[in-house]
């Protein structure tokens, strides 16, 4: 048999994971000249997309156009997508052995971080990354319930995750109603007796992780007004140096936009967004039947590392805030994969600009990369993955044109289709997902909304007429 690649023995991928790295992926395999390559997409979810489909804000639908991007490469003839097939559950990695040359992991960050403080976890305490998941309709979250009925909420973090969150909980219903937001938490957000939301920065307003307009965007809501404590938008002396000295033009907007909001009187909106920086949550207070009732707070100040990075130092000055609902938007978290090296303490797959390791020799392990957020961790936007599956593909193009690469025992494609055929018959092409795409969108034309989601597996088999 020839070096796979050509037409008579095309290199044979399996992407785990349809989300946008998944797609970048393909996108960069197909687009290389050389190397003849076949790409089977494999997805836990029926629905493609990952993150661009189930934590963008609904409100956010340019950034979703980039689908139309992976809908192209997915109309490549030697692409294949196989979704809600589960790796470890549907398949197992023994699986992909036999049938791939090469097999890359995108799966991102499934879980969350937690804060580590006593009462997180009691009652009306909750991941951020549970409600994103709650209001996009993710099948597996969709049953969730996030008490709406109390007036006082707290998000913690000042990441754009953070923003997302404080933006849904402050929108009108009207706002809401023209996004692709699940039914079930359009109605249950209507109904939402929420009237002042906090967010916390365990840093300063120099120190935001959040970028400008989201930022800009919570001061344009039309049902809730945004403040922030003019002492607390005032930057201390670490902070302007830095700040000076960096010349990050970002940052430095997002400090004048804060200092804006600091002088800005309320209109006497229905709802209170307030800001508030350098404090940190230490316990949230309540019990198991009335779940969270208030949120124990320190006082920090920033100190400069050895490496010169602000960071926060409790101080001895407490206060207490009264929240009935907390919701940690501290950073997303990796998830292993059944029999993947995993960096546990980075929460990635153990690997080097994208070829796994062995955790026992820490060399590559032949033929299995992985790229994204599960590579790299939590951080950037959308487009910051293109960049990261590109130095992935470079090698495994590398050690291809070395002979480095599994040695399927089966690599036609009618045996994997058997394969998933017997072990999940409900599998979705990606025919079946444009067909799913047209009966959503047209459903949320009716209504006057970017699509209309189906949020269960059985509506969305039904949908297709299984
Ligand atoms: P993030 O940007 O890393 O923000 C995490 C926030 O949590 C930071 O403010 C961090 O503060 C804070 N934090 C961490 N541990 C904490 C603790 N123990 N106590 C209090 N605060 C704590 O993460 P993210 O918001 O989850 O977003 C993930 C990525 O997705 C980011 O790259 C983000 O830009 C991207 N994203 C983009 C968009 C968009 O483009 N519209 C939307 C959503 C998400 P420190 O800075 O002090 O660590």
């Amino acid at each position: 048999m020839s070096q796979p690649g050509s037409e008579t023995n095309p290199l044979r991928v399996a992407i785990i994971g349809a989300g946008p790295t998944g797609f970048y992926t393909a996108d960069h395999l197909f687009k290389q000249k050389d190397v003849v390559v076949e790409v089977d997409m494999f997805d836990r979810l029926p629905t493609p997309f990952g993150l661009v489909r189930l934590g963008v804000a609904p409100d956010h639908q340019k950034i979703k156009s980039v689908t139309k991007a992976f809908n192209r490469t997915a109309g490549r003839p030697k692409f294949r997508f196989y979704g809600y097939v589960e790796l470890g559950k549907d398949i197992m990695l023994e699986d992909l052995r036999r049938h791939y040359h090469q097999i890359i992991y995108t799966t991102g960050a499934q879980s969350d971080r937690k804060m580590g403080i006593p009462g997180e976890d009691l009652p009306g305490s909750h991941p951020a990354t549970e409600f994103v998941a709650w209001y996009n309709g993710h099948p597996d979250y969709r049953d969730y319930r996030f008490d709406l009925s109390q007036e006082s909420v707290a998000v913690v973090g000042i990441g754009n995750v953070a923003m997302d969150v404080a933006r849904i909980l402050s929108s009108a219903p009207e706002e809401l109603a023209k996004t692709d937001i699940a039914d079930y938490a359009l109605e249950a957000l209507s109904q939402s007796a929420i009237k002042e939301i906090y967010i916390l920065g365990r840093r300063g307003p120099a120190q935001a992780k959040f970028t400008n307009p989201e930022i800009k965007e919570l001061g344009e809501l039309a049902d809730a007004d945004i403040s922030v404590l003019p002492e607390e938008a005032k930057l201390d002396s670490l902070s302007k140096a830095a700040l000076e000295a960096g010349q990050d033009r970002a940052m430095m907007k997002n400090v004048e936009i804060l200092q804006e909001y600091a002088s800005r009187e309320p209109a006497g909106k229905r709802r209170k967004l307030t800001m508030r920086f350098l404090v940190s949550p230490v316990e949230l207070i309540g019990n198991e039947e009335d779940g969270v009732t208030a949120m124990r707070l320190v006082r920090n100040e920033l100190y400069a590392t050895e490496a010169g990075t602000l960071r926060p130092r409790a101080t001895d000055q407490f206060e207490e805030i009264s929240v009935g609902l907390v919701f940690r938007s501290v950073g997303y978290r990796g998830k292993p994969l059944p029999g993947v090296p995993f960096n546990d303490s980075w929460g990635v797959i153990l690997n080097q600009t994208g070829r796994v390791l062995n955790p026992d020799t820490q060399q590559p392990v032949v033929g299995e990369y992985t790229a994204g957020w599960i590579k790299r961790g939590p951080s950037g936007v959308i487009g910051t993955n293109k960049p990261d599956a590109l130095e992935t593909v470079t090698c495994m193009l590398k050690d291809l044109a070395k002979g480095l690469t599994l040695t399927p025992a089966d690599p036609a494609v009618e045996a994997v289709e058997k394969l998933v055929q017997e072990r999940q018959p409900n599998f979705f092409s990606y025919a079946d997902w444009l067909k799913l795409d047209e009966i959503e969108v047209a459903r949320g034309k009716e209504l006057g909304r970017p699509r209309l989601k189906f949020t269960c597996v059985e509506d969305m088999l039904a949908a297709l007429g299984r």
